[in-house]
């Protein structure tokens, strides 16, 4: 009897409960995947000047899983009211949430010469400004995230001057290193000693140097780092342009320099549709991130945020089964570094778009000739020993794929070396997405083979090889595929996860070789296999 009036009580209370659960599921899982949202100093004003006001981003905050909020008390020359602030991290940290502070650094003293938005940090007015942001940031919270906007672009007489013979790239690095050294972490700390400073890096990590992030000296200085991930929609006229593989590839990559000190992964909704919206999601997650956050609750009040939000809160219970099944896992695959401060010519970002042709990558800093397979594009001239470490590769019979844009300058390189690719560019990365499925598979079969693995798919099919026993493959096209992988040895696998909640595909294994097919289109599969 007892049974029977708990479980109709339980069918009673669960439909109107389901907002319940997701704030819960999200408590238990916050240690392994939190989930963030931020409210610009705007949203502060607009959204948390009142206590109804505070109630509703709350509610919406539990709705979404939310667990931690970040308050920001700066940006575009407005500063957030003290007292707003305090009452505002005083109810929500009441309530049960983690709560940070935030800083833009947009429009801060004298302006850029360049973007508008950016300030010129040469000039001492425009540092002393900098330093009075983070003083009273660092007086309301103990850890503070900054907004990537900590650049600048200026080339105002004074920055002439004071760059001398330097290139823009050094004085730039330089510059920044130093302002956020006296004018962000010495001001902060000096008022409350325990802040923790979060630097956190844009997207765009091939022009990083070019406008002072320097992500090895920067790294070492803040607290921690987090990383730009919002990829959005490759066909969006405004914001598009970018492959989803880019938030991995920079997470993973950012991850490996920053190791313990790396956080989160920050995407808005700009540009995007609920299925591009959520792709960059699982990409954060499939690159380790310890947490997510969603930018920035009023842009996911209109447009296409409310879409985006409802289709994200169907999917945050298997985000949490990806988290659990990626977290700390060594990831196999191509080497595929990017030395920090490299250039990349005419190949920027060419590691997204070799991601998206199904070729499992490993995101790093340096170039290890002891790698089993590699692709190398421009940026490996930064390291002056990078023709001996090739060298080194091809003589002991390992399968490489390099740019004809390296190729082209590459010296004491035997280019007709039969375990060397040339990967055709032509000055141009978009080319790639291109490619057919027999020209993909040929160039991944070569790469694959260290691994014991062929992989037949069509373009814009990615590949992860992630831990000892687990695959995922994921389809980026409007369309269904069909893929196939084959192994070294008889397989047996099973799908432990698919995204979205309403995705499918058949699997199949024969013998050596897995069948995954009708994957539907933009979804994630995860398989665990043994050999
Ligand atoms: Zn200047």
């Amino acid at each position: 009897m007892f049974a029977i009036k708990t479980i109709f009580l339980l069918a009673l209370i669960c439909p109107s409960q389901t907002s319940q659960s997701l704030w819960d599921l999200a408590n238990e899982n916050k240690g392994l995947l939190r989930i963030s949202t931020l409210f610009t100093a705007q949203n502060v004003r607009a959204y948390l000047s009142t206590d109804e006001g505070i109630n509703n981003a709350i509610a919406w905050c539990k709705e979404t899983g939310i667990t931690h909020v970040f308050i920001e008390t700066y940006r575009g020359r407005y500063t957030a009211e003290r007292k707003v602030l305090q009452h505002a991290k005083s109810i929500f940290t009441s309530a049960g949430f983690e709560v940070s502070g935030c800083v833009t650094t947009t429009k801060i003293g004298k302006i850029s010469t360049n973007w508008k938005e950016i300030s010129c940090y040469t000039d001492k007015g425009t540092q002393e400004e900098l330093a009075k942001i983070f003083e009273y940031t660092a007086s309301i919270f103990d850890e503070i995230m900054i907004d990537d906007f900590l650049f600048t672009d200026c080339e105002c007489d004074q920055c002439q001057k004071a760059r001398g013979d330097k290139t823009w790239a050094d004085y730039r690095c330089e510059l920044m290193t130093k302002v956020n050294q006296d004018r962000i972490l010495k001001a902060a700390r000096a008022v409350n000693p325990d802040v923790k400073v979060i630097i956190k890096y844009p997207q765009w990590y091939d022009n990083f140097h070019n406008r002072g992030y320097e992500v090895v000296r920067q790294t070492d200085d803040f607290d921690k780092i987090w990383v730009g991930t919002e990829t959005r929609d490759y066909d969006n006229p405004r914001w598009g342009r970018k492959v989803q593989y880019e938030a991995y590839y920079i997470m993973r990559w950012l991850g490996e320099i920053g190791g313990p000190k790396t956080g989160g992964g920050w995407f808005d909704p700009y540009g995007t549709t609920e299925n591009t919206y959520v792709e960059q999601a699982r990409q954060t997650v499939l690159a380790d991130a310890k947490e997510m956050l969603l930018f920035c609750y009023g842009s996911l009040l209109r447009e296409t945020g409310p879409a985006n939000v409802k289709k994200l809160r169907t999917e945050i219970p298997g985000l949490f089964k990806l988290a659990e099944l990626v977290r700390n896992k060594p990831i196999k695959g191509v080497h595929a570094p990017k030395p920090p401060n490299s250039d990349a010519d005419e190949e920027m970002y060419v590691f997204d778009f070799v991601g998206m042709l199904g070729l499992p990558l490993v995101p790093a800093a340096e170039i290890n000739p002891d790698a089993k397979a590699a692709f190398f594009a421009v940026h490996a001239l930064r390291d002056s020993a990078f023709s001996d470490k090739l060298n080194k590769m091809l003589s002991a019979k390992k399968p490489v794929l390099i740019t004809d844009g390296l190729a082209k300058k590459l010296k004491g390189v035997n280019l007709e070396d039969e375990n060397l690719t040339i990967l055709k560019i032509d000055g141009n990365p978009h080319n790639l997405l291109k490619l057919t499925r027999d020209e993909l598979n040929s160039v991944r079969n070569k790469l694959l083979a260290p691994f014991g693995i062929r992989f037949d798919a069509p373009n814009k099919v990615a590949l992860y090889l992630i831990g000892d026993n687990y695959l995922f493959v994921e389809n980026f096209n409007d369309e269904p595929v069909d893929v196939s992988l084959e192994f070294s040895n008889v397989i047996k696998a099973q799908k432990t996860l698919v995204l979205p909640v309403n995705g499918s595909a058949g699997l199949s294994c024969t013998g050596t070789k897995l069948n995954l097919t009708k994957i539907t289109p933009r979804t994630l599969i995860a398989v665990e296999y043994s050999l």
